[in-house]
């Protein structure tokens, strides 16, 4: 197990492009720490540099007490799990997962014993005589898992594990993975561009944004008290409301006048407000919902329409009879939160 400290780690590609700005973050040991954003924020290259298999431009890495810039992958004491499983096909799921000791001359006895632990761990206990191709998508990540899990590493690497799995699997694995590296405390980091995989697995999330750490926090953290605009869209299904707004004649004003909250003293200009979907009160209030579309998902109901002009979305309770049409509502005061109209940034 081990801590990995990035001390200002940047990447730029030979090309010229930056695919990270300087980055730093203090990975606590048994840390699960998940790296999200949108395709091409610079996910995969940071992860990438953390194996090893990159790069580092500037700025330095640690794992554990010993700085690897310099250090070769194999040597880093790391485990790597692919989204493609990157198992050999022809060999059995025994000798898939004693691969890598095989390889390092670990005793026969001990690689028996270890791949025994894992399959039991892992639920494979039957079908470690099997080929790749006979197995199910979900027991060949497994494998894959167990591949790293034999080799007791100081760090697990996930790059998209589950991106090859339909929903269902995805969702089953999800827990599955975060259930084990509970068990197991091996300090991991997680690359999704999913955020309900980060929501739900990670014990701090890294939000990328265009090579551009967004914010860092705990999941809680992040999705109640977004650091940005980009944040706040991004994490969160459906995402933030985000309305244009301004400081005006002492109040929060929407578009059409509407205040949704008194303005600090001395404060004129635009800005963004945001309010969560689940948030927002229906049936009284100031503000008025004209709702045009209404999503049945069971136990709630998403409602579609606008609110002083600006799409809008409310989360509900399926507890009322709602009908399309302008219904009146309330954005409580304490759940809005401002941003700079300019950066996006939280005021
Ligand atoms: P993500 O994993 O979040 O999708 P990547 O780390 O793959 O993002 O890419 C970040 C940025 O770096 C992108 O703009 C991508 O085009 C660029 N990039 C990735 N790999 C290379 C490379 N080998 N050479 C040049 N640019 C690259």
């Amino acid at each position: 197990m081990a801590r990995v400290t990035l001390d200002a780690v940047r990447k730029v590609y030979p090309n010229g492009v930056e695919a990270v700005k300087p980055c730093s973050v203090d990975i606590a040991d048994g840390e699960f720490l998940v790296l999200v954003g949108p395709s091409g924020c610079g996910k995969s290259t940071l992860l990438r540099m953390i194996a090893g298999l990159e790069d580092i431009t500037e700025g330095t890495l640690s794992i554990g007490e010993r700085m690897v810039n310099g250090v070769d992958p194999a040597d880093r004491d790391i485990a790597m799990v692919f989204q493609n499983y990157a198992l050999y096909p022809h060999m059995t799921v025994r000798r898939n997962i004693a691969y890598g000791l095989k390889n390092r001359g670990t005793p026969k006895d001990m690689i028996s014993a270890k791949v025994d632990e894992a399959a039991r761990m892992l639920n494979l206990t039957d079908h470690l005589d099997r080929k790749p191709a006979q197995l199910s998508g979900g027991q060949r990540q497994r494998v894959a898992m167990g591949r790293a899990i034999v080799r007791d590493p100081a760090l697990f690497l996930f790059d998209e594990p589950l991106s090859n799995l339909d929903a269902k699997l995805r969702n089953q694995m999800r827990i599955e993975i975060k259930a084990l590296q509970r068990r197991l405390r091996v300090t991991s980091i997680y690359v999704t561009h999913d955020q309900v995989e980060a929501m739900t697995m990670a014990d701090r999330i890294i939000v990328l944004n265009c090579g551009v750490v967004e914010q860092i926090g705990t999941p809680s953290e992040i999705y109640h008290s977004p650091a940005s605009t980009f944040v706040a869209s991004f994490m969160g299904a459906p995402p933030m409301n985000l309305m244009p707004a301004a400081f005006d004649t002492g109040a929060v004003r929407l578009p059409d006048g509407t205040a949704v909250m008194t303005a600090p003293q001395g404060r004129s200009g635009p800005i963004t407000v945001g309010i969560r979907p689940e948030d927002v009160r229906i049936g009284r209030g100031a503000a008025s919902f004209d709702v045009a579309l209404i999503e049945e998902l069971g136990a709630h109901r998403l409602l579609h329409g606008q609110v002083a002009g600006q799409p809008f979305t409310a989360h509900v309770l399926k507890v009322s009879d709602l009908s399309l049409g302008t219904h009146p509502i309330d954005l409580p005061q304490e759940a809005l939160a401002l941003f700079d109209h300019a950066t996006g940034m939280r005021l």
